[in-house]
C-alpha cells in the first residue's frame, strides 16, 4: 500500500495514473513527428503501441476494481460514521482512513470500546 489509502481508492488512483501516462505518451509520441519528422514517426509508433498497452491495462485495473468491490464487505466505519467498504480482512476507511480489520487477533481497539471513546468524548 503505497499511498495510506483504502484499497479500492488505490486500486481507481493507479488506473487513472495509468490511463493518464498511456494519454500522455500517445501525445508525446506524436509530438515526436512534429519535432523529428521522419525519424519522429519511430517514436510515434513506440509512442503509440506504450501508451495503449497502458490504456488497456488501465481498463482491467478498472474492470478489477469494478469486480472487487462488487465482493467487498459493506460497513459503517465506527471512527467517522460512514458507509464504507474493505476488501480483504483489513483494509482502510473510505473516508477518513482509519485502518479497519474484521480479524479480533489484529484490533487494537473494537467498535464498542470506539462507541465508547466517541460516547465519552461528547459527554
Ligand atoms: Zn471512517
Amino acid at each position: 500500500m503505497f499511498f495510506k489509502s483504502s484499497k479500492i481508492n488505490e486500486f481507481r488512483l493507479w488506473g487513472l495514473l495509468l490511463t493518464m501516462a498511456g494519454m500522455g505518451l500517445m501525445v508525446l509520441g506524436t509530438a515526436g513527428i512534429v519535432f523529428w519528422g521522419q525519424s519522429g514517426k519511430v517514436v510515434a509508433g513506440v509512442g503509440l503501441v506504450i501508451g495503449l498497452v497502458a490504456m488497456m491495462a488501465s481498463l482491467a485495473i478498472y474492470f478489477w476494481a469494478g469486480m472487487l468491490s462488487t465482493s467487498a464487505v459493506q460497513l459503517e466505519c465506527p471512527e467517522c460514521r460512514k458507509l464504507t467498504k474493505m476488501l480483504g480482512k483489513t483494509d482502510r476507511c473510505m473516508f477518513c482512513k482509519t485502518i479497519l480489520t474484521l480479524d479480533p487477533t489484529h484490533a487494537t481497539i473494537t467498535a464498542e470500546e470506539v462507541e465508547e471513546q466517541n460516547a465519552a468524548a461528547k459527554s
